[in-house]
């Protein structure tokens, strides 16, 4: 446990009387892409949003570089959220969406611009400070949201099907981008996807959900070749 940057311990959530997560534990080590996979309904996002600090757990634990933080709020988090809608704000330029964050936390012209033009670097969006997020492709609109999530520095990004919307050539160019920034800044990705081929791509670690329960945790490999009952077998199978 000690060299885990993330543990959920025992987290249980309901929602009308209906178990959600029931005990659930997860462990997250540095630098690992982390890969939620389950059917919808299963859960994922649920887990996504205790550990952003969305929603709260009933019961159980968020800890984090060994320090417990189920009651520390979203912003106050070394973790950062990109949505499945990219939700950007479309009436600011993309600068401007970029550099929200870092004006909240009072961040100086100079250091805020630089923010700027790297992330866009980073994800290969240079030049496009003053478009507008409409005149953007769905594409497009997504890397800004990532970069926007980079610039505020991140130790851990959780991203909620962040490529669901995307065609298929666009939807692999930023599963290429995902893992080269993973490399590049050595950012942790906890990643919610029901597509099982992106999983299976993407992860150094696969976690496999059904009905609020955890039904595997394993690599790529693991998953695939032996599943380890039915219903993985099944989810996994779909794919082919
Ligand atoms: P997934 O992301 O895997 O599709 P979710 O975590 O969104 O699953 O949802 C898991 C279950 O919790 C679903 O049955 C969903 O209907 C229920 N649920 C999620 N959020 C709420 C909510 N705010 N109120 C009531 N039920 C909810
Ligand atoms: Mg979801």
């Amino acid at each position: 446990m000690s060299n885990n940057l993330i543990n959920l311990i025992n987290v249980t959530k309901t929602f009308d009387n209906h178990i959600v997560l029931d005990e659930l534990n997860l462990s997250v080590k540095e630098n690992e892409f982390v890969t939620l996979l389950g059917p919808s309904g299963c859960g994922k996002s649920t887990t996504l949003g205790i550990l952003g600090g969305f929603q709260q757990p009933d019961k159980g634990q968020v800890i984090f570089g060994g320090n417990d933080i189920t009651n520390m709020p979203p912003n106050k988090r070394p973790l950062n959220t990109v949505f499945q809608k990219y939700a950007l704000f479309t009436h600011m330029t993309i600068a401007e969406n970029i550099a929200f964050g870092l004006k909240i936390k009072g961040k100086s012209k100079p250091y805020i611009n630089d923010k700027i033009k790297y992330a866009l670097k980073l994800v290969n969006l240079d030049g496009y400070e003053n478009r507008m997020p409409n005149s953007l492709s769905g594409g497009q609109q997504q890397r800004i949201a990532i970069a926007r999530a980079i610039v505020n520095e991140p130790k851990v990004l959780l991203l909620d099907e962040p490529l669901g919307a995307l065609d298929l050539k666009l939807r692999q160019d930023m599963q290429y981008e995902l893992i080269r920034l993973k490399n590049e800044l050595g950012i942790t990705f906890i990643y919610v996807t029901h597509d099982q081929e992106e999983a299976l791509t993407m992860s150094d670690t696969i976690v496999v959900m059904n009905q609020g329960y955890i039904q595997q945790i394993g690599t790529p490999e693991d998953i695939y070749n032996e599943p380890q009952n039915a219903f993985v077998a099944d989810f996994i199978g779909e794919s082919n």
